[in-house]
């Protein structure tokens, strides 16, 4: 069980708990325990993370400023009305200066020992600051932003890293389950958020590397099959062409195929860079890809035409251009 002095703190779903023997067991009673959850921020991700909780069987109660009721979610007219008296408190929201706003309203409505889970990409530094407000009130508190996307959200396949208490991570774990496949709990307040921007601090400079060596490729004549097949076997592998190729055609099927429709949109990666420069900034860290890659999307995504296109159109953007 994941609680306080578990030995494995990742969880896959449907994996069944380890024993003090370290045999595999299931707990049904943890399974089927229903809870009484709020959900704030009912938008492409919120939305269907709250209708697969509904569906579990819990009792969903939701507050959103524009969007409609996901399937089996009862409305409430504000967020505090959303949160008062649950047992987990879930908020899905653009970032960091509008999480604050809402934990501010919801964590006096909250009932003691309750939890506040957080799974927006945000800054550290809010993550941090909604997780000392919620203690202060006697509130577990966990930021627990995810990997997956809109389809992972619809299919339950999302990847939760997970900053706050063991305690709290325990008891929004059976959520994690239903809501992913994967929860790694990375940490105290805001190892989440740190994991989060740290991965795809990585992914935006491969995808950028990725694409200008195809766009290279292509100008030498290198067949971009053939370019495919040896780099996705080869050290110059990565998640960026080996399971998100981003030329049409090559490799598994992936937004490319689709004329660059989002997928992962390039306006999302930006954010996320730039929340990586921003934590980088304030712990003196040196980031000189990540940087690079923040100003080409940002350039991408502000200047030329990258805005609402996927985040590997940074291939036909590369193809476009010479080196002046
Ligand atoms: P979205 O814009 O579709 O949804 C956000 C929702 O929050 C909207 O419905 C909006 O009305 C609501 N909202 C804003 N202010 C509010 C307030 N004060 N009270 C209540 N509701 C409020 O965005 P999304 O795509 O669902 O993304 C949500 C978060 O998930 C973001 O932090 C994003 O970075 C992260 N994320 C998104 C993806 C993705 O592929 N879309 C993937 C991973 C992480």
């Amino acid at each position: 069980m994941a609680g306080r002095g578990c030995r494995n703190p990742t969880r896959y779903k449907n994996q069944p708990h380890a024993d003090a023997a370290g045999r595999g067991r299931t707990d049904p009673v943890r399974r089927t325990q229903k809870m009484d959850i709020g959900f704030i921020g009912l938008g492409n991700m919120g939305g269907p993370m709250a209708a697969n909780l509904a569906a579990a069987g819990h009792s969903v109660t939701g507050f959103d400023l524009t969007a409609p009721a996901p399937a089996g979610v009862t409305m409430a007219p504000s967020a505090a009305e959303a949160a008062a008296g649950r047992d987990v408190v879930i908020t899905m929201l653009p970032n960091g200066a509008i999480l604050r706003a809402v934990a501010a309203e919801v964590i006096p409505a909250m009932k003691t020992g309750a939890v506040l889970c957080d799974c927006s990409t945000v800054d550290v530094d809010s993550a941090r600051a909604v997780a000392d407000l919620a203690a202060d009130a006697g509130l577990g508190a966990l930021d627990a932003p995810v990997s997956g996307g809109v389809g992972g959200a619809s299919g339950g396949t999302l990847t939760f890293m997970v900053g706050g208490s063991a305690d709290a991570f325990a008891t929004v774990s059976p959520l994690f389950d239903i809501m992913g496949q994967k929860a790694v709990h990375c940490g105290d307040a805001g190892a989440g958020q740190s994991a989060k921007i740290c991965n795809n601090m990585i992914l935006g400079a491969t995808m950028v590397a990725t694409c200008e060596a195809f766009a290279l490729a292509d100008k030498l004549g290198l067949d971009r099959a053939k370019m495919f097949d040896v780099v996705s076997t080869s050290s110059g592998a990565s998640w960026s062409i080996n399971a998100y190729c981003p030329a049409p055609g090559v490799g598994p099927t992936s937004p490319a195929d689709n004329d660059y429709t989002p997928g992962f949109a390039a306006d999302l990666m930006l954010k996320d860079l730039r929340l990586s420069q921003q934590a980088a900034e304030s712990v003196d860290a040196d980031t000189p890809m990540g940087e690079l890659a923040m100003r080409l999307y940002q350039t991408f995504v502000e200047d030329e035409d990258g805005r609402g296109r996927d985040f590997s159109a940074m291939l036909p953007r590369f193809s476009a251009r010479g080196r002046g």
